[in-house]
């Protein structure tokens, strides 16, 4: 054990393990979205700890209504139920970072109170002017920072008594984080990465609070982390850049050693970088957990669920997207990854999506899984498809026979619809080049004997196929491709005396009947 891995789980000891996942509602789900709420579940529940969903709206501007049920929704799905959070209550609601509203203005006056942030007066079109004067090549697009916060109008610039009029008179204003003067190193330790470190010097003064008294993402994270008593935020590693932000002000507001661990996961790598939406539509995948429609586009993003995935094979995949337990263990139910779950484990390299290994673990899952656990999904597909199952004993014993075929849960309707209903077509084509005499003969005998069966069974079946071809002389080999398509309509499906025993002797009957009818004409 390491000394870092030492004092971490000293601290884990001495405290409840809370983290939370802190989605702002814009639009679906991602993938690494999912894969953050994942491995903050797991770190909680092996800790024995909670896992808290907070709602992120502070930007109204780009809010976009459903966005929030549907992260309910792919959570439920997904089997990472929070513990507390907007729907599911908790003691340190409200959840939603719009109705919190009130709470973080006290702590933007506070920083302006102990000369860490200000008030910034600057119109628009100042702010225009400023990115203009200051362009140079080397600085093509200047920010608000420590170089430039001097010739501003902001409370560091003007007088004390003009600053008091401005805000008594309402005045629309922002309150600014002051970085620091000189160059300031900030580390932190991230669970995966190690020590890291930001100059200060290359940081700009972020927003605090907006001019309609709603706080930026910077100040309602650090807030809500510290008010919410959390323990360890894991997130993104697209959020690295501002973790020097957050620690400042965490260091300014409430003291660096009530900082939660961070921990930034690496990205989910597609066919070229960084994981898009716009892979999916681009290689026929899903990125969304659900399926997503964009209610101003209309546009819609597929989901692994309608695609036809398991949860459980979902979260498994995602686990191992950026994690392993050390052994060449693949397959891990939930129980066992709240179990070998380590944030010491997750690399900090970008974790490659394949979608063919995606479809692998659907597979093992399919085949691993319980006609119960599989029937509720493969029954609303087929009604879905217009498949009235009336027969749930059959629907059990068809999963069981008919799942090792399929990758995903949609594969259920080609691999069983035929067993609850008659075909319709059938590849003729197939059939009809070879089709003869003799193998009508064949039939109309085999519909004979099988009227006279007494056991209905594989092995009476297909013996008594096989001593029928014989005594025609007949290769059983050639007359088990139009008894296939006589029963199923197509060249696929399991073997032909289990599907001819399950759909029983009189629909076996009915359906060779017919097809010989159509074969023939
Ligand atoms: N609201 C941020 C997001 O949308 C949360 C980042 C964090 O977890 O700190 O991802």
């Amino acid at each position: 054990m390491t000394l870092y891995t030492e004092l971490l789980s000293l601290q884990l000891m001495s405290k409840k393990v809370r983290v939370r996942f802190a989605p702002s509602p814009t639009g679906g789900l991602h993938l690494g979205g999912v894969r953050t709420v994942l491995y903050n579940y797991l770190f909680a529940k092996h800790h024995g700890g909670e896992f808290i969903l907070r709602i992120e709206d502070t930007d109204q501007s780009r809010y976009v209504t459903g966005a929030e049920d549907y992260i309910f929704n792919c959570l439920q799905w997904a089997g990472l139920e929070p513990d507390e959070s907007p729907l599911h209550g908790g003691q340190y609601g409200p959840y939603r970072q719009s109705e919190r509203k009130a709470t973080y203005r006290r702590y933007a006056e506070q920083l302006v109170k102990d000369g860490h942030a200000y008030y910034a007066f600057d119109t628009p079109e100042e702010l225009e002017k400023m990115r203009l004067d200051f362009k140079t090549e080397q600085n093509p697009s200047p920010q608000y920072d420590r170089s430039v916060r001097l010739q501003m109008r902001n409370s560091l610039t003007l007088a004390a008594d003009e600053v008091k009029k401005l805000l008594d008179d309402g005045t629309r204003h922002v309150i600014r984080i002051k970085m620091p003067e000189a160059h300031e190193t900030v580390t932190f330790t991230d669970m995966i990465r190690g020590d890291v470190s930001f100059d200060t010097a290359v940081v700009d003064d972020k927003v605090l609070l907006k001019a309609d008294g709603m706080p930026t993402y910077h100040l309602a994270v650090v807030v809500d982390d510290h008010l919410m008593k959390i323990t360890h935020a894991f997130r993104g590693e697209e959020w690295l850049p501002s973790a020097p932000v957050h620690v400042l002000l965490w260091k300014y507001l409430f003291g660096l050693e009530q900082m939660p661990q961070w921990a930034h996961l690496p990205l989910i790598l597609g066919p070229n970088g960084k994981l898009s939406k716009r892979d999916g539509a681009k290689y026929g995948f899903p990125v969304f957990a659900m399926n997503w429609t964009d209610p101003k586009t209309n546009e819609l993003t597929e989901g692994f669920k309608e695609k036809g995935f398991l949860p459980e094979a979902f979260i498994n995949l995602l686990a191992l997207l950026g994690w392993n337990d050390g052994t060449e263990q693949e397959i891990f139910t939930k129980e066992e990854l709240v179990a070998k779950f380590s944030m010491e484990r997750v690399h900090s390299g970008g974790a490659k999506f394949d979608y063919e290994k995606a479809k692998w673990f659907n597979h093992e899952w399919i085949k691993k899984s319980g006609a119960g656990i599989l029937e509720s999904g493969v029954k609303t597909l087929l009604t879905e498809k217009g498949i009235d199952i009336t027969d749930d004993a059959l629907l059990t014993k068809v999963i069981e026979l008919v799942k090792e075929r399929c990758t995903l849960l949609t594969d259920f309707y080609e691999q069983s619809a035929f067993f609850f209903t008659t075909p319709a077509q059938y590849d003729i084509a197939a059939v009809k080049p070879k089709w003869n005499a003799a193998k009508q003969l064949f039939f109309a005998e085999l519909i004979r004997n099988y009227e006279l069966a007494t056991g209905w069974n594989v092995t009476t079946l297909e013996n008594n196929f096989k001593e029928i071809a014989a005594v025609n002389e007949l290769k059983p080999g050639e007359l088990m491709l139009p008894f296939r398509i006589m029963l199923v309509g197509g060249k696929f499906g399991p073997g032909v005396f289990d599907i001819a025993t399950l759909i029983g002797k009189e629909e076996t009957i009915a359906r060779i009947s017919k097809a010989v009818a159509a074969f023939n004409s």
